[in-house]
């Protein structure tokens, strides 16, 4: 396929590209997926990737749609505004309650699904979902080694980090330093298991409710619960922790 053909604009064949240097060029997108692997055995950054190449693609694939009449924007908007209205505040809100409802807490680690559905939370976009207790002793984290399987329902979209080859393999190979690298170190006599999502089966960590939050209410509680602490990289916020930070 000739590139030059494709930067003739008006050549009778319908389609808009936009001119971009990564847009026709798949060698240069190898060539980054390469350095990307070659991050391998490096830490695992929090920084956003250029995005650039995923969004001239994006752009192409949504004109195609719309032009095939597959799709309109109109359904376009609808769904993204689906995919923002799921954020990690949804997950903080069944982790809030499961701390204050020791009843709660239970149905929740035995039918996750049923429990979410008690609260008016539809998780029929999961397959399976799986709900572990993180205590003082074992320490769940979650990965998904294959991409980026992940709770969506719950947490909203993962973040870049997640999906990143680093993440991915060094969750495995080395948790502990994955932690550090996301700037979490538990103490050396917790034992660390790392679970892996697939396609089939999502993950929500349940984090230790923090200590000095006796008699919050479950609002209060729902605060203290953050995004990566229902990932299984960090702790849930500690009323003082949470009180610096606002
Ligand atoms: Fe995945």
């Amino acid at each position: 396929m000739s590139t030059s053909h494709h930067h003739h604009h008006g050549d009778g064949h319908g389609h808009h590209h936009d001119d971009h240097p990564y847009s026709h060029d798949p060698a240069a997108h190898n060539a980054r997926m390469k350095s990307d692997s070659a991050y391998m055995e490096d830490t695992v950054e929090r920084v956003e990737h250029d995005l650039d190449y995923y969004q001239v693609r994006v752009i192409a694939l949504m004109n195609l749609l719309r032009e095939k009449g597959l799709i309109t924007i109109d359904e376009m908007r609808r769904h993204v505004e689906e995919i923002y209205s799921q954020t990690p505040l949804i997950g903080a809100r069944v982790v809030a309650r499961a701390w204050a409802d020791p009843a709660f807490k239970e149905r929740l680690l035995a039918d996750p699904k049923a429990a979410c559905d008690e609260m008016g939370i539809d998780t029929s976009s999961i397959n399976k979902l799986v709900v572990l207790e993180n205590t003082e002793k074992t320490h769940y984290m979650v990965v998904c080694t294959l991409c980026s399987c992940y709770p969506r329902a719950l947490l909203g979209q993962p973040p870049t980090w997640y999906k990143s080859f680093p993440y991915r393999s060094k969750a495995v190979v080395d948790p502990r330093g994955a932690l550090r690298d996301l700037g979490y170190d538990p103490p050396k006599e917790v034992e660390l298991i790392v679970v892996d999502s697939n396609a089939d089966c999502r993950y929500l960590i349940l984090p230790r409710r923090p200590v000095g939050t006796e008699g919050m209410s479950e609002a209060e509680l729902a605060r203290l619960v953050n995004r990566d602490s229902m990932i299984g990289v960090a702790e849930a916020f500690t009323p003082s922790e949470f009180a610096a930070k606002a």
